[in-house]
């Protein structure tokens, strides 16, 4: 039973106007309006979105953003729509279309969408419970569901996070903590020089963030051995193998392994099995970057990429990329939750020691926090964790339709296997022999793409050399949509071809 209110429900003294714009009950007819006017717009703009980009450059859109008055509000929502609609709506880069298959971007699913807008207007914090309640629970299960999947045992824990780079940075902030305490350097006088013979391995194609953590935790950069990658560019464990012990003979300390599963370029998953038993061997902490390739535990044909990631210590996951949840949307989960103490303080404010309420600020880097995990949990309640498998696998089929495609076409060089859903390649026409040329060709195509708008691709570089790459996350695009874009790529080529290649 709820107890009576002692406040008398008129004993506002003044309302100032302003408060109408604010959710509360004087405005509660505006809101309903204008959420609606909202919907309207963005469908609106979704649905005449027939490219996923206009082609628009910063000159011709910074002048239209440089005339607004800020200082001078506009009289309606409507009016204010239709501005954000020239300014925005209208040239944004739509990863719903077909056509879209540049980076880890998703098309969101419409649950997390609708998610958004009730999260947004109740405003939930998830740093403490008296400033969340249910929506602190409805984490904390999504939490141990992720850590089901993953194959953790019921000591396991873990937080949402803003994304994959704030996760891989508390899962390494764990690490370096964890190896301080265990590892006998207790003695040393202070922490700079207790870090100093601390190393991470990680592949060479792992993500940045890896060597970013580094520098934030005081280990430098430099801390970060990397490790070879084979022609999969998945790790090598043998190369793995010899880093440690070389490290081990040197005096240094394994505090940190971080395996990939999903790599951002390639979306190369590298042995997590192997990785663990050499973390075991060497006492090193087994991070596991799966903020592209998480989206596998839900996975019905290609979980088994992930066979060893149950051992892993710390596992990020973004499903704002393989669970096509709206940004933000991550979670880093431990294996092992007393790991979690090295990120909690006690405020008395906040979050007193000795509560008996479960605040998450406990376990998190940060304080005020969205309640990102409506939108997972409105997906699973909907559509269902099978129905984000299938989208995944959708993916996955096409990028390998996609690889064949391009194997049976001597115009084309694929530059490694597939194994998500990334597709790296690049023009290689008969005849030409001259690199120089060759990452010209291939730069220049994916700027004129971008700039005609049609197609959305990316780039990136391997040895050197500049190669094309398509990363799909978009269950709807077909082949046919990628042979469009194929033949986009062809005739943006074609002039340079015939001119004799670009010379500069
Ligand atoms: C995207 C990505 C990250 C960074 O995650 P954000 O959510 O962008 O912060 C880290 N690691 C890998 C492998 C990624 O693909």
């Amino acid at each position: 039973m709820r107890a009576p209110t002692i406040i008398p429900p008129d004993c506002a003294v003044r309302r100032s106007t302003t408060t109408h714009h604010l959710l509360s009950d004087a405005s509660l007819p505006a809101y309903r309006q204008q959420m609606r006017q909202a919907v309207d717009a963005v469908t609106e703009a979704i649905a005449a979105a027939d490219r996923p980009f206009s082609g628009v450059v910063p000159a011709d859109l910074r002048p239209l953003v440089e005339s607004i008055d800020l200082d001078a509000p506009l009289d309606s929502m409507p009016d204010a729509l239709q501005e954000v609609r020239e300014l925005y709506l209208r040239d944004a880069v739509y990863f719903h279309s077909p056509r879209y298959a540049a980076h880890l971007n998703c098309p969101v699913a419409i649950p997390a969408v609708v998610a958004e807008a009730v999260l947004s207007a109740v405003n939930s914090s998830l740093d403490t419970w008296d400033q969340s309640a249910g929506a602190t629970l409805i984490e904390q299960r999504l939490v141990r569901w992720t850590a089901a999947r993953i194959g953790f045992g019921a000591g396991a824990d873990g937080v949402f996070t803003s994304g994959g780079s704030l996760s891989n940075l508390q899962g390494l902030l764990m690490a370096r903590n964890n190896a301080v305490e265990a590892k006998g350097l207790v003695g040393l006088a202070s922490l700079p020089e207790k870090l100093a013979p601390l190393r991470i391995f990680a592949s060479t194609s792992a993500h940045f963030t890896v060597e970013k953590s580094a520098g934030l935790l005081g280990l430098g950069a430099d801390a970060v051995v990397q490790v070879p990658a084979d022609p999969h560019r998945r790790m090598r464990i043998d190369a793995l193998e010899a880093a440690l012990a070389a490290h081990a003979d040197a005096g240094l300390v394994p505090m940190a392994v971080v395996a990939t599963a999903g790599t951002t370029d390639y979306g190369s998953v590298d042995p997590l099995a192997g990785i663990a038993a050499l973390c075991h061997r060497y006492g090193a902490w087994l991070h596991v970057d799966a903020a592209y390739g998480g989206g596998l535990l839900v996975s019905h044909r290609h979980r088994a990429l992930l066979d060893g990631i149950e051992h892993a210590d710390s596992v990020t996951v973004d499903y704002h990329k393989t669970f096509f949840q709206p940004v933000s949307s991550s979670a880093v989960i431990v294996r092992d939750a007393t790991m979690l103490r090295h990120v909690t303080l006690h405020a008395d404010y906040l979050n007193p020691e000795g509560g008996e309420n479960p605040n998450q600020v406990d376990k998190s880097l940060q304080t005020t926090r969205r309640f990102d995990a409506l939108k997972l949990w409105l997906t699973l309640r909907t559509i269902g964790a099978d129905g984000i498998g299938d989208m995944l696998d959708d993916v996955i089929d096409l990028a390998r339709a996609t690889a064949e495609e391009l194997r049976q076409d001597p115009s084309f060089e694929l530059a490694a296997p597939v194994q998500l859903s990334t597709v790296v390649f690049r023009l290689l026409p008969t005849g030409w022999d001259d690199d120089t040329r060759v990452d010209r060709l291939n730069a220049r195509i994916r700027k004129s793409l971008f700039a005609a708008g049609d197609a959305v691709i990316a780039g990136t570089t391997l040895h050197g050399r500049s190669y094309l790459k398509f990363t799909f996350l978009n269950p709807a695009t077909t082949l046919e949509d990628v042979r469009a874009i194929l033949a986009a790529i062809r005739s943006a080529a074609d002039p340079m071809i015939l001119e004799g290649g670009p010379r500069g």
